[in-house]
C-alpha cells in the first residue's frame, strides 16, 4: 500500500532533517527532491541546457560530488523557473511517491503540484534569520568560506524567487499542517512531524 508524505517550505527550514528522521521512523523511503534541481543546476554549469540537462538526468547525477555548494544551489533556484524543466522531472516525482510501503518527498510544490492528494502535508517554515544562521552552520562545517551576511542575502534571494515564479511557487498546500522550526530544537520538530503525520494514519 502506498502512503505519501509530502514536505514542503523554503532552503534551511530544517525539511530534510525531518524528513530523514519521519522516513526512518514510518521504514518510508525518502526523496530529497532538491536534489533533482541541483544536478540539473550543475549540469548547466558545465555548459549543458536546461531542459536537455532535466531530461538527461540519471540516478548517478544525484550522487554527484559537489551539489550542496551555494553555487549549484543558486543555479539549481534558476533552472526551477523554468516550466519545462519542472514538467520533465514530474513523472519521476510521482513515481516514487506511488511506491509501496509508503514515501517522504521534500521539496517545494509536492503537496501543491507533485502529489495534491498525498495523505499527510507538511509545510516546514522558519524565519529567514534562523535558517541562514543553520546554513552558515553547515558550510562552514563543509569548508566554504562565507559569512552570515553573505548566506542571509543567498537565503532571502532563493525564498524570493522560489515563491514568486510563476509555476509551482513555494506556498503551504491548503491542506498542509505548518510546523515553524524557528524556536524548536531538531527533536521538538521531528516530534511535531511525526504527530501531525500519525493523525494522518
Ligand atoms: O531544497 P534545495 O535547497 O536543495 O533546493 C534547491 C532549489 O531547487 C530550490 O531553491 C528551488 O528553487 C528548487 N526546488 C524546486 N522544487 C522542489 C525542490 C527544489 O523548485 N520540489
Amino acid at each position: 500500500m502506498s502512503f505519501t508524505v509530502a514536505i514542503d517550505g523554503p532552503a534551511a527550514a530544517g525539511k530534510g532533517t525531518i524528513s530523514r528522521a519521519v522516513a526512518a521512523h514510518f521504514g518510508f523511503a525518502h526523496l530529497d527532491t532538491g536534489l533533482l534541481y541541483r544536478a540539473v543546476g550543475a549540469r548547466v554549469l558545465a555548459g549543458e541546457a536546461p531542459l536537455a540537462a532535466a531530461r538527461a538526468l540519471t540516478a548517478a547525477d544525484l550522487e554527484a560530488d559537489g551539489l550542496r555548494s551555494p553555487e549549484v544551489a543558486e543555479a539549481a533556484s534558476r533552472v526551477a523557473v523554468d516550466p519545462a524543466v519542472r514538467a520533465a522531472l514530474v513523472d519521476f516525482q510521482r513515481a516514487f511517491a506511488a511506491r509501496s510501503g509508503g514515501a517522504v518527498l521534500d521539496g517545494r510544490d509536492i503537496g501543491t503540484v507533485i502529489c495534491p492528494d498525498a495523505q499527510a502535508k507538511l509545510f516546514v517554515t522558519a524565519s529567514a534569520e534562523v535558517r541562514a544562521r543553520r546554513r552558515l552552520a553547515e558550510l562552514l562545517e563543509r569548508g566554504h568560506a562565507t559569512d552570515f551576511a553573505a548566506v542571509l542575502a543567498d537565503v532571502q534571494a532563493r525564498d524570493a524567487r522560489d515563491s514568486s515564479r510563476a509555476t509551482a511557487p513555494l506556498r503551504p498546500a491548503d491542506d498542509a499542517v505548518v510546523i515553524d522550526t524557528s524556536d524548536l530544537d531538531i527533536a521538538e520538530a521531528v516530534a511535531a512531524a511525526i504527530a501531525a503525520i500519525d493523525a494522518r494514519r
